[in-house]
């Protein structure tokens, strides 16, 4: 039986620079996958592989047994793969709802979204995912007033809407303090398990990355490293992980 996300044999070269070379890695549906690894080692390459932001230059990535270079419609693309980010791609003029609701942009286009013609329907999917990341009196709130870590939460509420399959979260927590971080990560998690998303997210934080996510895979100049349970990384293959790419 095929796997439901197959990288195989990935290489991605920026004009000189091999940012990933002969990668492969299967992930089954469900999975909750941490990438670790130094700064520069390739994890937002393959986050952006794995988005179709950027295609690979030799190589090949399926999801669901389809290819995803072959997966060019827009929205059947955003039912599969959601993304999230460091900077939450938020319109801060716009109110909290319309951000939420810009997770349906996929079945509803632009305009409607912007001259923010709501439907009762589509007023309470908001309400419900607001609710579901702890927002639901920010409603009508301008988005720009809310702090770092709520506007995270109203990411993670537009993902809601949205309900892709897979999530893939580029150093999700970044921004925030180490409170919230730790707040924001935990509720990313909980809502993929809840909705059974495959989620694959590159974290700074190893502590983070062991405490919450089932497999840790390990990226160091463009390869994997280690591709491991969490609970069976020692502390050696973390340092090495680290301290080889110090000592170039
Ligand atoms: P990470 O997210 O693990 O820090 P990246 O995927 O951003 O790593 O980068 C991998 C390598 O590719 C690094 O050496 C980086 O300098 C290089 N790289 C990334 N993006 C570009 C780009 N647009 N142009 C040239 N080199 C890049
Ligand atoms: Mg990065």
């Amino acid at each position: 039986m095929s796997e439901f996300i197959e990288v195989k044999n990935i290489e991605k070269v920026y004009e000189r620079k091999i940012a990933l070379s002969s990668l492969s890695l299967s992930i089954k549906k469900g999975e909750l996958i941490a990438l670790i690894g130094p700064s520069g080692a390739g994890k937002t390459t393959l986050l952006n592989l794995l988005a179709a932001n950027l295609s690979p230059d030799q190589g090949e990535i399926t999801i669901d047994g389809q290819l995803l270079a072959e997966m060019t419609d827009q929205k059947k693309r955003a039912k599969k793969i959601g993304i999230i980010r460091q900077q939450f791609d938020l319109i801060g003029e716009l109110p909290v709802i319309h951000n939420v609701l810009a997770g349906k942009l996929s079945e509803w286009g632009i305009i409607k979204s912007l001259l923010s013609m709501l439907f009762p329907q589509d007023k309470d999917d908001a309400i419900r995912a607001l609710t579901r990341v702890g927002l639901s009196e920010k409603l009508y709130e301008r988005t720009s007033a809310l702090s770092g870590g709520e506007q995270q939460r109203v990411a993670l509420a537009r993902l809601l809407v949205q309900s892709p399959e897979i999530v893939l979260a580029d150093e999700p927590v970044a921004s925030l303090d180490p409170a919230r971080a730790e707040d924001i990560l935990a509720l990313l998690v909980k809502i993929a398990s809840e909705e059974n998303q495959t989620l694959i997210a590159s974290l700074h934080s190893v502590e983070y990355a062991k405490r919450y996510f089932d497999r840790l895979v390990a990226l160091q100049d463009g390869q994997i490293f280690f591709d491991l349970p969490s609970s069976s990384v020692s502390d050696a293959q973390i340092a090495s992980l680290y301290k080889l790419k110090e000592q170039e």
